[in-house]
């Protein structure tokens, strides 16, 4: 039975043993489902919420479009056996006019930080007060906002937190493209000049996993491959605090950042080092057309 709820007490009273929670903006992709699908394996119950969260949106225009859902997210949630859907309203989330802002330094200085002011401190914000009213025991994200990853890692530990956060692989279509729900909005064409995004990193990552460490090296082939995109940053950032590296010496991902038509796609590898070697998480590929599309 997968409960719907509007307000945190009501939500709090749902949990039972080991609570994972898996927050999102709705409009659910096989990469929300497998974050939900590893928060069932972990824990006694799963909470999923879903906010649209007018915070962290530094573009009036991306929030008034958003793609929104209700009952085909409850549907699939309710398919991957979620136990608490929280869906508050925005009265429920902020106080009229809420007042204070989490902002994590350093993590927001480069990549999306200054392309999308206010963002991060909205994404923290909301995130601090789901894991304060939900008080789970695990929270599930995915790598594919590698630096919101890293920011909610570091705010977890900063403000102690009695969460663990776990860091889960991007979801790819069938054709290699990052699953986002924006992507409903990308035409044939741009579907085709979105491709070399990913088909640039996966070829930094073959150069990476060869024995390549210099930062523009990796850089220049990811650039290279991408065309027909507005590309607008390609770097190598550590995991921890998502700083641009010039080597690749410690866990980092290569992330870029490119308008195609309408919409805006952000894509990485991450690369982790095990035992001295380059293993370049690429992620997992759906064997066929995502959900998105039904
Ligand atoms: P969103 O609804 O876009 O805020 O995303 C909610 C969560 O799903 C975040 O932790 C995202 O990192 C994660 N997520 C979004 N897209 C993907 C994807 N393609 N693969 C894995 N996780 C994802």
């Amino acid at each position: 039975m997968t409960e719907v709820t509007r307000t945190f007490f009501e939500s709090r009273l749902q949990r039972r043993g080991l609570t994972a929670l898996v927050p999102t903006m709705g409009f659910f992709h096989e990469g929300h489902l497998a974050l939900m699908t590893a928060a069932r394996q972990a824990a006694e119950t799963v909470i999923v919420s879903l906010f649209v969260n007018p915070l962290q949106f530094n573009d009036p225009a991306d929030l008034e479009r958003y793609p929104r859902d209700f009952e085909r997210d409850l549907e699939m949630a309710r398919a991957e056996k979620v136990d608490v859907v929280f869906a508050p309203s925005s009265e429920e989330m902020y106080s009229e006019p809420p007042l204070t802002r989490v902002r994590v330094a350093q993590v927001e200085d480069y990549l999306e930080g200054p392309r999308r002011p206010g963002h991060f401190a909205g994404v923290a914000t909301a995130v601090a007060k789901l894991f304060a009213g939900l008080q789970p025991d695990l929270a599930f994200f995915g790598r594919k906002d590698a630096q919101q990853l890293a920011l909610v890692r570091q705010m977890t530990k900063d403000l102690s937190f009695p969460v663990t956060i776990s860091g889960q692989p991007t979801i790819r279509e069938h054709d290699g493209l990052a699953l986002s729900s924006r992507n409903v909005f990308l035409g044939p064409e741009d579907r085709t000049a979105a491709l070399t995004l990913s088909a640039g990193l996966f070829a930094a990552a073959d150069l990476a996993e060869a024995g390549e460490r210099e930062g523009g090296r990796l850089l220049e082939v990811a650039s290279k491959v991408a065309e027909g995109v507005d590309i607008e940053y390609v770097t190598l950032a550590s995991q921890n605090h998502a700083q641009p590296l010039a080597e690749l010496d410690r866990p980092s991902f290569l992330a870029v950042a490119a308008r195609v038509g309408k919409v805006r796609l952000i894509d990485n590898v991450a690369f982790d080092l095990v035992a001295g070697q380059v293993m370049a998480d690429r992620g997992r590929r759906l064997e066929r057309e995502s959900v998105l599309y039904r």
